[in-house]
């Protein structure tokens, strides 16, 4: 039996999720002076403990640094002008800044990033329901939407003008969206990745992305002194299939001998494995309900992407929902879709690309191995290749 709200609330965007998409769509529209509340389903430890996104596109610093959060992530994030490819024992560097005009990215944890928004929000006295249970969208295609949940026993109503589904791809917002009106299109990949954060400095002070008939690696970093690692690993694997000797050991296989050599082995602090697949719903919208985020797609984490399109999904939206409420505007609303769906599938075909370049595909044959390798000899030997690779990987524009 339903229970009745006890407690009603109201506001004018009722965002379903506080990860990154969330916290920022709520920043921004609050400095625009649109109320906001934020329903998150697990506690404010938990959202800020997950170790994910670390790769910042120039055009997510510049809109972090515009919205008043680019304190930290200038005195702490790792500018990186280039970016290196390895395979068949040797380095080629991409030269990203030379390449696209003077941008770059910059490494800097998903978890700071969380930690800058929840920051900010506090600051602003924002409206943040944490351990929201069982958050339901109702009369999305009318006008009057509203979200019920359950929050420490009682059955609660936030009435608001629109909604945003910022809930992640297991959320509940794109389920939302009628199964006759929704396409999705989904492409699993036959491996994972374990993710191996340590305690020790990166072997080298820019990205390196390696191709090896072992498997790929990535070497990334979280710090000077914390690197974080991505193998590629068979999908039923665990954590616990890879005890740290084993990691490192295959790490090194798999790398240059150059590379390997300046490895500094060290204890993990976390693992995990994540299995690597591309989605995208179409559309990103219903009535008064919009998509931003991992709720709407998914990439491989390969192109570092998925962080990056929350964010430019997110600003499409809340320019959309200021200009609505600033001059009665519609046509943002309108175009959300279009102009979001258009970057993000760009995105997703550079990732897509990336993944299928850099990784061995244990039953696809000696053929595609040969096309593998004449593809990447071709990009790090062509300026025009690296040219469209730099542009894609900086981030292509807001
Ligand atoms: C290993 C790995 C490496 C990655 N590396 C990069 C990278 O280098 N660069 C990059 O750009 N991206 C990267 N990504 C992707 C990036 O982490 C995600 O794209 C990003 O977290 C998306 O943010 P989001 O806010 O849309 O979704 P999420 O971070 O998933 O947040 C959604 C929130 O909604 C909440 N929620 C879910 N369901 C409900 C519900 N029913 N009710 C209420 N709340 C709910 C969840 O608890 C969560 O807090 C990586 C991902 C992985 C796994």
């Amino acid at each position: 039996m339903t229970k009745a709200p006890a407690h009603r609330m109201k506001t004018t965007v009722g965002i379903i999720g506080g990860g990154p998409a969330g916290l920022l769509l709520s920043h921004l529209l609050d400095r625009a002076g649109v109320d906001s509340v934020i329903l998150e389903r697990q506690t404010r430890a938990y959202v800020l403990s997950r170790i994910r996104a670390g790769v910042l596109e120039q055009g997510t610093c510049d809109l972090l640094r515009a919205a008043g959060l680019g304190d930290r992530l200038d005195q702490e994030g790792l500018r990186h002008s280039g970016v290196n490819l390895a395979f068949q024992g040797k380095v080629a560097r991409i030269d990203l800044e030379a390449l696209t005009g003077g941008k770059v990215v910059t490494v800097y944890g998903q978890t700071k990033v969380t930690e800058d928004l929840y920051n900010a929000r506090d600051s602003a006295g924002a409206r943040m329901v944490h351990e929201a249970k069982d958050v339901q969208p109702h009369d999305i295609e009318t006008e009057a939407p509203y979200l019920t949940f359950e929050h420490e026993g009682l059955a609660h109503r936030l009435d608001c003008d629109f909604i945003a589904s910022c809930d992640g791809h297991h959320g509940i917002g794109r389920q939302m969206i009628p199964s006759s009106s929704r396409n999705e299109f989904e492409l699993r990949y036959p491996f994972g990745w374990i993710g191996v954060l340590a305690k020790t400095p990166p072997p080298n002070e820019e990205l390196i992305y390696a191709s090896h008939q072992r498997g790929f690696v990535l070497c990334s970093m979280r710090s000077e002194t914390i690197s974080r690692y991505y193998l590629q690993a068979a999908l039923q694997d665990t954590p616990e299939d890879w005890p740290d000797d084993r990691f490192w050991d295959e790490l090194k296989q798999r790398l240059p001998s150059e590379v390997s050599a300046t490895v500094i082995e060290g204890p993990s602090i976390e693992k995990s494995i994540t299995p690597l697949r591309s989605f995208v719903s179409e559309p990103l919208s219903n009535g008064r309900m919009f998509l931003a985020g991992d709720a709407g797609h998914i990439v491989p984490p390969t192109g570092a992407k998925g962080l990056n399109l929350a964010v430019s999904d997110v600003k499409y939206l809340s320019d959309a929902l200021i200009a609505y409420y600033r001059h009665g505007d519609e046509t943002g609303l309108k175009s959300y879709d279009r102009l979001a769906l258009s970057r993000v599938w760009k995105a997703a075909r550079f990732s897509w690309h990336l993944t299928t370049l850099m990784h061995h595909f244990p039953d696809e044959g000696a053929f595609r191995e040969k096309v593998q390798k004449a593809e990447l000899d071709y990009l790090v030997g062509s300026k025009a290749a690296m040219t469209a690779f730099a542009e894609n990987y900086v981030g292509l524009p807001l």
